[in-house]
């Protein structure tokens, strides 16, 4: 799921190190590269370059380098949105204040002096790497819906506002879809909440797998309801693939579930909530129409 919540748990974290010295870059990487990735790049330019395959958690800058120096790179990859809140500590043989000074205002993280104390260095960067790790997790906490791990609300609403611009910069077509488990109310009342959580959660892996490859999101809306965002999906290939998630929901589950959406072409006059209230009217009319089916705002001419 190319634009799921980020999972961070677990991953091995990467450390790029800047440095023109390859005695350096040597000294340095042995001394991390047991507990983390560690990426190596020989000047600014090669550091900028390297970071647009591969972000890093955490990096390593010297000041004196040719061509681009220290304070010019932090300062391009603070202009780069994937890199603009990676942390930065910088390495230099510069026992000079007034450097440090600069750095620090510049927004690195920390600053070791030449020739380093390898124990330091190393507590230092494991301190960086465990707080870049903690701001992981509580984006993740804070993005995630915690009953089903999908997506939530918040999230949906950001990656929306994202998606949305993208859609009108590119022409490309949006398409949104929400989903509606069905007589959930009397669900509940028969099998109590508890089994209805479970049932949400059951409901939540399928939709989570069913999207797996596609370069969507699906999230919790909120109660019952799952909303699913289609960047670049034209309206008959988002359809198909939301009835194929009803087909599967009522074939695998106890319950069934309903689905509005709707597609367009977004302009600058539009608005993303226009999208959304055309897929909730289309949901009404499926749950109006027998519920277990799909409707589609275009095909009511809403
Ligand atoms: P319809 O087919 O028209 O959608 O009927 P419905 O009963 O599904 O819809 P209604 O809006 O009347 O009821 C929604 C129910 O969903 C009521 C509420 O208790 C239940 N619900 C919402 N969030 C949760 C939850 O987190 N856990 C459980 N167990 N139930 C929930
Ligand atoms: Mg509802
Ligand atoms: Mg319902």
């Amino acid at each position: 799921m190319v634009i799921a919540v980020e999972q961070q748990t677990g991953r091995t974290q990467r450390v790029l190190i800047v440095d023109d010295e390859v005695i350096n870059l040597k000294v340095l990487s042995n001394l991390l590269r047991s507990e983390v990735n560690v990426i190596l790049a020989k000047s600014g330019e090669q550091a900028l370059r390297k970071v647009r395959s591969s972000v890093p958690d955490l990096i390593i800058l010297d000041v004196k380098m040719p061509g681009m120096n220290g304070f010019d790179t932090l300062s391009a990859l603070r202009q780069y949105p994937p890199t603009h809140s990676v942390p930065v500590i910088f390495i230099t043989g510069l026992s000079d204040e007034h450097y440090e000074e600069k750095g620090l205002l510049l927004g690195a993280a920390d600053y070791i002096f030449k020739p380093f104390h390898p124990g330091i260095v190393k507590a230092r960067v494991q301190t960086h790497l465990q707080l870049v790790h903690q701001r992981n997790m509580l984006e993740h906490l804070a993005n995630s819906d915690s009953l089903t791990s999908l997506a939530n609300r918040r999230h949906y609403k950001r990656i929306l506002s994202q998606e949305w611009l993208k859609a009108i910069q590119t022409e490309h077509p949006l398409s949104l879809a929400i989903f509606d488990i069905d007589d959930f109310k009397r669900y509940n009342d028969q099998f109590g909440h508890d089994a209805g959580d479970l049932l949400l959660q059951q409901v939540s892996d399928l939709l989570a797998r069913h999207f797996a490859d596609e370069s969507l999101l699906i999230s919790r809306f909120g109660g019952e309801e799952f909303v699913a965002l289609l960047p670049n999906y034209p309206q008959e290939q988002a359809r198909q693939l939301i009835m194929a998630a009803v087909a599967l929901i009522a074939r695998e589950t106890d319950i069934t579930v309903s689905a509005g959406g709707s597609t367009c072409i977004p302009i600058d006059t539009s608005s993303s909530s226009d999208l959304f209230s055309k897929a909730d009217k289309a949901l009404y009319v499926a749950k109006d129409r027998g519920k277990n089916c799909v409707i589609w705002s275009e095909e009511l001419f809403l």
